[in-house]
């Protein structure tokens, strides 16, 4: 009787012991060439992010990754998704579902045509086995991801779910990277406005883009706090209530942000040369809340807060450089924060990137 597997083929197959055989699947990547990769731990989240092939220092599939998010250190077999597991499984049943069709037929002696008549004298019979053409495993579904980014440093080409830390290549710290690149798209949907655009519309995609300002600021700061209670070994529990308690929606303002980031971290946001800064930052921030619950007209509320007297019940005006220095700002505070609570530390977590090819 025939071996289930055929060495050779399409996968590689190769016997590599009594009852063991290994075959190489090649997993299918994206129209843009990313192959799908899911940290195996089980406190990382969102686990899931992309790597475009060819770029940074990959090398061969024996290569190790790091996780973008938690930084956690992988072999790259260890990275399929489920989805890819589903995928390779599926190859190897088919090869085995082939070896099954093989034996039955070498059993039968039916020959390649897989028929075969047999003369008993008074009657024949005629033996035929039909093999059911099987449908083709189908790619594996991939998640959705929207933000790509290039490692700086070695140039890996990869996309991740909202924020991440890591280059998964070389380890670099990258979350400026897409801190400035939240930013940065903000900044093109605002310098996309036209001239032939009507006035509210104009008016609209400033206001959006202010709370989009708020927003990044609010998230980057967020996910840096995060990181921070991490490293000094809080539980993902201590972090939770800690963000509940004390962090809640604290960074949409500046200078309650301000106070909130030192008490929780040690560290102040604004040292005391951008106490400017901090003002102004506030200012444009506070300009929000009438957009967002008084279809931007100025109310009581605002008028209160910012002691714009005699403005009340007109149009708020958002203007591009009220934006452009928002952004300023805020990219330039985050910025600080990061050096003051990671540098010095970055060096020595990094893999060195080899020059010039052999090292
Ligand atoms: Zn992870
Ligand atoms: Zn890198």
């Amino acid at each position: 009787m025939g071996d289930l597997f055929r060495d050779g083929g399409p996968h590689q197959i190769r016997r590599t012991g009594d009852d063991q055989h290994e075959l190489k699947v090649e997993l299918p990547t994206d129209d843009d060439g990313r192959l799908g990769r899911e940290c195996p731990s089980d406190e990382c989240e969102p686990k899931y992010f992309r790597v475009k092939l060819g770029t940074g220092v990959i090398g061969d599939a024996d290569d190790r990754l790091c996780c973008p998010y938690c930084g956690r250190e992988s072999d790259a077999n260890d990275l399929a998704t489920p989805e890819q597991i589903e995928f390779a499984k599926r190859i190897a049943i088919d090869e085995a579902w082939g070896g099954v069709d093989r034996m039955v037929i070498d059993a039968l002696e039916l020959g390649p045509s897989g028929r075969r008549s047999i003369d008993c004298g008074l009657f024949s019979l005629e033996m035929s086995y039909e093999t059911e053409p099987r449908p083709a495993p189908q790619h594996p579904e991939e998640e959705t991801l929207r933000r790509d980014v290039v490692c700086p440093r070695c140039g890996l080409d990869h996309t991740v779910f909202g924020l991440a830390n890591w280059c998964p290549d070389c380890r670099h710290d990258v979350l400026l990277v897409h801190v400035e690149q939240e930013f940065a798209a903000i900044r093109r949907i605002v310098s996309s406005i036209g001239d032939d655009r009507d006035r509210r519309l104009k008016a609209k995609i400033l206001e959006n883009a202010l709370e989009d300002v708020v927003s990044a600021f609010e998230g980057s700061l967020k996910y840096l706090v995060r990181r921070v209670l991490r490293d000094r070994g809080r539980t993902p529990e201590e972090v939770e209530r800690t963000f509940a308690k004390d962090v809640r929606n604290s960074f949409q303002n500046a200078a309650t942000g301000d106070r909130v980031f030192k008490s929780v971290l040690g560290v102040p946001l604004f040292c005391r040369s951008r106490l400017a800064e901090q003002e102004r930052l506030q200012e444009l921030f506070e300009k929000r809340h009438p957009i967002t619950h008084n279809l931007g007209v100025v109310d009581r509320k605002y008028v209160t807060k910012t002691g714009r007297a005699g403005r009340e019940g007109r149009d708020l005006i958002v203007s591009m450089a009220e934006i452009d220095e928002a952004i300023s700002i805020a990219a330039s505070v985050i910025a600080s924060a990061h050096k003051t609570l990671f540098d010095g530390r970055r060096a020595q977590d990094e893999e060195p990137v080899a020059e010039g090819g052999e090292s």
